[in-house]
């Protein structure tokens, strides 16, 4: 009897997972044509300055939208991506389609900074053509190098030290600037900022929910804030959602924020709305 049941809750375990295995297929297959099908887009959440509230940037965050089961997050897009090696078509389609619309928006309000932040995952950065395919699409587009900002997390750092490396400064020698991304959710270490070429450090949103509720999390972000001041940098606060958090990082001197407060990410359209 219990070797009966044993065995039967051992099938149910190996259905389960024959069934996760045919789902992650089917969705690395369906991301293979998303792109020419029109699944997917790019919506971008402006990034405003602390002391007045304007917008000076945006991010880029990918959407798929799966027939069947609707809005894929985006953590899945790209992990389906990395997974299936279609990272490099996915990633260039992601810059490609952002450095367009800036040049859009550049042509409806020139003049007037916008800085374009675009994602870049770990192993789009191991790739040591991504320099050159990023020196591609800028070109193609017509894009002023100084207005793209690379979101890489510390993840991608550690990974693979010397080559990540390489690659990062290879993406300073074009021009584009490198935000630290999710900042505090890794192994956060101090020394990271000083040893890596990034120019923004973006404090995770898991640290700006803590400001003012806990003493502890303040002074970490204080501190933060202050090094990366010292060595030139500057601190972007995500994920605000209220008027006390937004209080609080301008408190420790938090320079940039985004966040449900000020704006969720909407069209590229919309955005040129909010622009003006
Ligand atoms: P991320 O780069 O840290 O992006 C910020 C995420 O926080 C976005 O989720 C955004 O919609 C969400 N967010 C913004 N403000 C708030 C807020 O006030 N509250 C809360 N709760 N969330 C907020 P999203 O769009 O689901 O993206 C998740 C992650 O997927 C991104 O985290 C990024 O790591 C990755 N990702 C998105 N698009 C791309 C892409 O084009 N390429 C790569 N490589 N990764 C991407
Ligand atoms: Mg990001
Ligand atoms: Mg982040
Ligand atoms: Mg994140």
């Amino acid at each position: 009897q219990a070797k009966r049941q044993g065995g039967g809750a051992h099938q149910t375990i190996d259905l389960r997972a024959a069934e996760e295995d045919h789902q992650r297929n089917a969705l690395e297959q369906e991301l293979r044509a998303a792109g020419s099908r029109g699944q997917l887009s790019l919506v971008y959440q402006p990034i405003v300055r602390m002391v007045d509230g304007s917008v000076v940037g945006a991010e880029a965050l990918l959407r798929w939208t799966h027939p069947d089961q609707g809005a894929v997050p985006a953590a899945t897009a790209i992990a389906v991506a990395e997974r299936s090696g279609q990272i490099t078509q996915v990633g260039e389609w992601v810059l490609a389609r952002a450095c367009r619309d800036w040049v859009a928006w550049h042509r409806r309000h020139p003049g007037r900074r916008l800085d374009l932040s675009v994602n870049v995952s770990a192993r789009q950065l191991m790739a040591p053509q991504l320099p050159a395919a990023v020196a591609r699409v800028l070109a193609t587009a017509g894009m002023d190098p100084a207005a793209l900002v690379l979101e890489v997390t510390e993840g991608v750092i550690l990974e693979d030290n010397g080559r990540g490396m390489r690659v990062l400064h290879d993406l300073k020698t074009l021009g584009v600037r490198l935000a630290l991304d999710d900042f505090g959710t890794g192994y956060c270490s101090l020394s990271y900022l000083q040893r890596f070429p990034v120019d923004i450090v973006k404090i995770d949103q898991t640290f700006v929910v803590g400001m003012g509720q806990d003493a502890v999390t303040s002074t970490i972000v204080s501190a933060v804030t202050r090094l990366a001041h010292e060595l030139g940098m500057t601190v972007t606060a995500e994920g605000v959602e209220t008027e006390a958090q937004c209080h609080e990082m301008r408190e420790v001197g938090c320079d940039l924020a985004q966040g449900y407060l000020f704006a969720h990410p909407m069209s590229a359209r919309d955005l040129v709305v909010r622009l003006a």
